[in-house]
């Protein structure tokens, strides 16, 4: 039992990233509108992340880490219309048996906030009030501390600085989709990145990449056959100068599948709509046959909404996630 919970939850939870991504993730299911990601020592001796969302209610904090446990869902109706990121109720569960698990919590109807410290079962094993505001802070201690060989895979400082960059890229990217959305990311106490609140994507853009990166990239749409899925972000422009900027054409790629970043940078724009088509295939089959010169074309505009928010997160990219992709 043990082993098999530990091989499953090694499979969700791959990094110090794919931490920091599905805590994310769970704040912003709840309306978060900030976000505060603490990491020490690169998130191997403590990753927290601290959202102003909507907090967890007290019945469903015995629940929150079993696994399965999710409250995002609970028809089949629901599963047809997934309007948040999570949905599988893994992500609290697995990071709880590889790590030690903090979770503190208030929402609009609490008098303070209580903080939970759960077991490698995602049990409570005590709770005690604390001081703050409302939303959820999930503190992660000793990540991998029962997984020696993914631990020793991480003990060089080239490897932990690669995992700090890709924290940055993944926090790059939510801050494009989510141009309303506050983020901080602080290393041993020291603030290395943030976003403010701006107003839209393409004021998101120039303040997490700058006005020379945003002027040698443009944004395109892509709607295929399948209108349950869309494919948007930022590519480097063709004719693109290099010297521009300190960012290589594959690091100002981003690809977004239904809001959600695709960090898979060796995806280039020639290859986008054939990486495309391989996913659409591999979940639905061949594609039908396109009508020439209808809907089967990338439009690529450089003013506008470029990201389009349909806000709808489904089932196809959630599977490709974390499998599907090396990085996470
Ligand atoms: P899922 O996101 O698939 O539901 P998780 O394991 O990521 O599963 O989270 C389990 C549950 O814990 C969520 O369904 C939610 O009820 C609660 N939860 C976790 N993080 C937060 C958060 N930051 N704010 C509010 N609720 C949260
Ligand atoms: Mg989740």
């Amino acid at each position: 039992g043990e082993t098999i919970r530990l091989l499953s939850s090694s499979q969700v939870i791959t990094s110090v990233v794919s931490v920091v991504k599905e805590l994310i993730e769970n704040s912003l299911d709840a309306s978060a509108t900030g976000i505060d990601i603490k990491l020490e020592n690169y998130g191997f001796s403590k990753i927290e992340v601290r959202d102003n969302g909507s907090g967890i209610k007290v019945d469903d904090v015995p629940v929150m880490a079993i696994k399965h446990y999710t409250s995002k869902i609970s028809s089949s109706e629901d599963l047809e219309r997934l309007t948040t990121y999570g949905f599988r109720g893994e992500a609290l569960g697995s990071i709880c048996s590889i790590s030690e698990v903090l979770v503190t919590t208030k929402t609009a109807a609490d008098d303070f906030s209580i903080q939970y410290a759960l077991d490698s079962n995602g049990h409570v094993t005590s709770k005690k009030p604390s001081h703050l505001g409302q939303g959820t802070t999930v503190t992660v201690l000793n990540l991998f501390k029962n997984l020696p060989v993914r631990k020793q895979f991480y003990s060089t400082s080239r490897k932990c600085k690669e995992e700090l960059k890709k924290v940055q890229d993944l926090l790059t990217a939510y801050g494009i989709i989510k141009p309303d959305l506050r983020i901080t990311l602080t290393h041993n106490k020291a603030v290395i990145w943030q976003k403010t609140r701006v107003s839209d994507h393409k004021m998101a853009c120039m303040s997490v990449l700058g006005t020379a990166v945003m002027s040698s990239m443009v944004p395109f749409q892509h709607c295929c056959e399948y209108p349950e899925i869309n494919l948007s972000g930022f590519l480097p422009k063709a004719e693109s100068d290099n010297s521009l900027t300190s960012l290589s054409s594959s690091e100002r790629s981003f690809i977004f599948i239904n809001n959600r970043p695709v960090l898979q940078k060796e995806i280039l724009k020639e290859s986008v709509l054939l990486a495309v088509e391989n996913v659409l295939k591999s979940l639905y089959g061949p594609l039908p046959a396109a009508v020439p010169g209808e809907s089967n074309k990338t439009d690529v505009t450089s003013e506008d909404m470029f990201v389009h928010r349909t806000d709808q997160t489904d089932v196809a990219v959630n599977e490709m996630g974390p499998s599907g992709n090396d990085e996470l």
